[in-house]
């Protein structure tokens, strides 16, 4: 990790997206004296599976857990930009509330989901495919330049973003070793109550995924991601 990173910005589909794929290094980023500010496109009004429960119920809920978890890990802000759960598209607002986004807080490292279908579903959510496509696009070229969005300017001057890390499982070019924060990663888990009803059986299988992931590098605990640097 580059040591002139001081400001990142993790942006996801869904509340809880950024404590699965990536707690350990947001915990880490926090200790080491970096400000992350976390952007959510949805407001995951779809993600229950109570039949008693409403979208509208919901919602709030899962924004308030997210605050929770993001509080934590001593993350500095949530931003939910509030688009409807498993509906996410690649449209021009989205863009702009991205863009407006990165402008706003100004991130050197974006971290986000993967671009990519894979063959593990739960990973490759549609949502999740759609915003890390987005976030791409934003980073560069419509954060980057001035007369994309002109309604974003004066407010929101252009930024370029340095570093980008992708939540990324097969053959990741960069392995972070969680294992000193893995307990913080999981107790901001935890705090998505509505999403982990059997703590324990979450707990299992993050701390296997988690294990399997840093075996290669002998870490304990580990997150991995592509790695991209933006050009000068
Ligand atoms: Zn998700």
């Amino acid at each position: 990790m580059s040591d002139t990173i001081e400001r990142v910005m993790v942006i996801t589909a869904h509340p809880d997206d950024s404590e699965f794929g990536a707690g350990g290094t947001v915990a880490r980023l926090v200790k080491e004296g970096r400000e992350v500010t976390y952007v959510i496109a949805t407001n995951g009004d779809k993600g229950s599976g109570d039949r008693t429960m409403t979208s509208a119920r919901l919602a709030p809920i899962r924004a308030e857990e997210q605050r929770n978890a993001a509080r934590t890990l001593g993350v500095a802000r949530v931003v939910f930009l509030g688009y409807p759960d498993g509906e996410l598209e690649d449209t021009r607002d989205l863009r702009r509330d991205v863009t407006r986004e990165i402008r706003r807080w100004r991130p050197d490292l974006v971290i986000t989901m993967n671009p990519h279908r894979t063959y593990n579903l739960y990973a490759s959510h549609r949502d999740h495919r759609t915003v890390a496509g987005v976030a791409l696009d934003c980073i560069y070229p419509l954060a980057r330049d001035h007369l994309s969005f002109p309604e974003l300017m004066p407010e929101f001057e252009p930024h370029k973003v340095r570093e980008i890390h992708l939540m990324q499982w097969e053959n990741p070019q960069l392995v972070v070793d969680i294992t000193e924060v893995m307990d913080l990663k999981l107790k901001a888990l935890a705090c998505h109550v509505s999403q982990v009803g059997d703590f324990a059986g979450v707990e299992t299988r993050v701390r296997e995924r988690s294990a399997e992931i840093g075996r290669a590098r002998g870490y304990a605990y580990a997150e991995s991601f592509d790695r991209i640097l933006m050009p000068r």
